[in-house]
């Protein structure tokens, strides 16, 4: 079954990267929620969070790190932002592959 973040990692589907390397990358949200929303993608096919196993620590900690250098270039850092990780149908989860949505540059509320 095709994978669209898969896709965009093989360079299948043209895409402007804000972050790259042989572990994750990151996208702007093609339907963006606030100023700044980028997605924080692992390169592995890992479905959902329910998926993580403790050989994906690594690059679960790097995608924190690159979110929050992403938020430091986007000028979030003193003012705040968030990230979020949807898991399944009640929370939203349309691509079934895991990533981290960093949202930011307008005040987010209580949630979402
Ligand atoms: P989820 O609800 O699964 O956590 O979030 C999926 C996100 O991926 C949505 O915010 C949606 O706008 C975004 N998205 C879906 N397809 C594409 C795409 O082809 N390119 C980009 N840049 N974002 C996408
Ligand atoms: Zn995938």
């Amino acid at each position: 079954m095709a994978c669209i973040f898969c896709q965009i990692a093989k360079g299948e589907i043209p895409s402007r990267f804000l972050y790259q390397d042989e572990e994750v990358y990151a996208i702007r949200d093609i339907s963006p929620k606030a100023p700044t929303h980028v997605l924080i993608i692992p390169l592995a096919h890992i479905p959902a969070a329910t998926d993580v196993t403790l050989q994906d620590a690594r690059v679960l900690g790097k995608m924190v790190l690159v979110a929050a250098q992403l938020a430091q270039r986007e000028g979030l850092a003193g003012r705040g932002y968030r990230l979020i990780i949807n898991n399944g149908p009640d929370a939203g989860q349309v691509v079934q592959h895991l990533h981290l949505h960093l949202l930011g540059g307008r005040p987010l509320g209580d949630m979402g």
